[in-house]
């Protein structure tokens, strides 16, 4: 990798970032807070929540293995792809590159940004060679983004081909892990030691079960969690969050359970489409979803509407025409769709 500073916008690496009160002090216990402006009423959530959210971090890195220096939260990884480009991406300058079909806010974070986006078709089997990946860049390519296990398609990128990417580009590879509780695949948050260009991102938003209190993890190198921290909003992570990620996080086996009740159904689920007049390839999952091809996705889509199922209609993105997303459910949830299905 190019050194940091040569990767990193010049008014990100200078800049002086906001201290807050509760940055400000962190010495030994106190018991009088007169620093913030806070009402004194109204405990707890009069008080502003801590930062950097460090008993939060601690917890997480049990379940996830890396230390909490190597942890950055966010109000969703949504929080941390957006960073990403406001710390690397030079507006009208720099770009990106990422596999293509893939989740959507990496294109929408650069469009905000004002960055180029370079997308890189997969092949029919919705796989990348390195290669292909890395000639898409030049000197101005900053971040190369690969989501494994993969949103539509909902596969693994194949492990030697990221690893290559990891191996030979000179800047950041961000590796979504979104759906990796889902997969056999080894996660990439083990190789934080091996490349210090790699950041991982997770979610609470799928195993976990927890979408609606918006957390998600960047996991990568010291100074580049440096960087995220001096850029982030001071209180990103609100009280409410910070404690019932707490909560969740104690129960590991719930999250187990779940994943093991989900992976039975997507089976289920994947046999009985197969045998489905309007089905015509299921493609293979490593996710909560698969994706498949219908014989006339839009009209299949408006008929489950009318019956109140919602699936994900990806019939205009690239790679997927005809194609419908489906979010694996509950039994009944599913049993409903595939009724539903069969009198199509
Ligand atoms: C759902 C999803 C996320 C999660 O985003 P949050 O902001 O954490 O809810 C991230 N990446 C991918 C590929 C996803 O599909």
């Amino acid at each position: 990798m190019k050194q940091l500073e040569e990767l990193v916008r010049p008014n990100i690496w200078g800049l002086a970032p906001y201290s807050s009160a509760r940055n400000e002090y962190s010495g030994q216990a106190a018991h009088v807070f007169l620093d913030a402006n806070e009402n004194p009423y109204n405990s707890p959530f009069n008080r502003y929540p801590d930062p950097l959210q460090l008993e939060l971090k601690a917890q997480v890195s049990k379940v996830k293995g890396v230390p909490a220096e190597n942890i950055f939260l966010g109000n969703g990884s949504d929080e941390a792809i957006d960073l990403a480009y406001r710390i690397f991406c030079n507006p009208s300058q720099d770009n990106v590159v990422a596999i293509e079909p893939t989740y959507g806010m990496y294109k929408v974070c650069a469009d905000i940004n004002n960055v180029e986006y370079r997308p890189v078709l997969l092949d029919a089997d919705y796989q990348i060679s390195a290669g292909k990946l890395l000639s898409a860049c030049d000197e101005k390519t900053k971040l190369i983004w690969i989501c494994s296990p993969n949103n539509p398609t909902a596969n693994n990128i194949c492990r030697e081909e990221i690893v290559g990417v990891l191996q030979d580009f000179q800047g950041i590879v961000v590796v979504d892990e979104a759906y990796s509780d889902f997969s056999k695949q080894q996660t990439f948050r083990s190789e934080l030691g091996k490349y210090i260009n790699l950041i991982v991102l997770n979610t609470m938003s799928k195993a976990w079960g927890s979408a609606a209190i918006r957390l998600g993890m960047a996991f990568a190198s010291r100074d580049i969690i440096y960087l995220f921290n001096k850029v982030k909003y001071p209180y990103n992570v609100n009280l409410l969050t910070q404690n019932q990620a707490i909560e969740a996080l104690r129960d590991p086996y719930q999250v187990q359970d779940w994943v093991k009740t989900i992976l039975n159904e997507r089976t289920r689920l994947v046999c009985a489409f197969r045998d489905l007049a309007c089905v015509v390839k299921v493609y293979p999952t490593d996710a909560n979803f698969f994706l498949a091809k219908m014989t006339d996705a839009q009209g299949i889509y408006n008929y489950l509407v009318e019956k109140g199922i919602v699936v994900r209609n990806r019939n205009k993105i690239t790679l997927c025409g005809n194609c419908l997303r489906i979010t694996v459910g509950t039994k009944s949830e599913n049993s409903e769709l595939l009724a539903a299905l069969r009198t199509f």
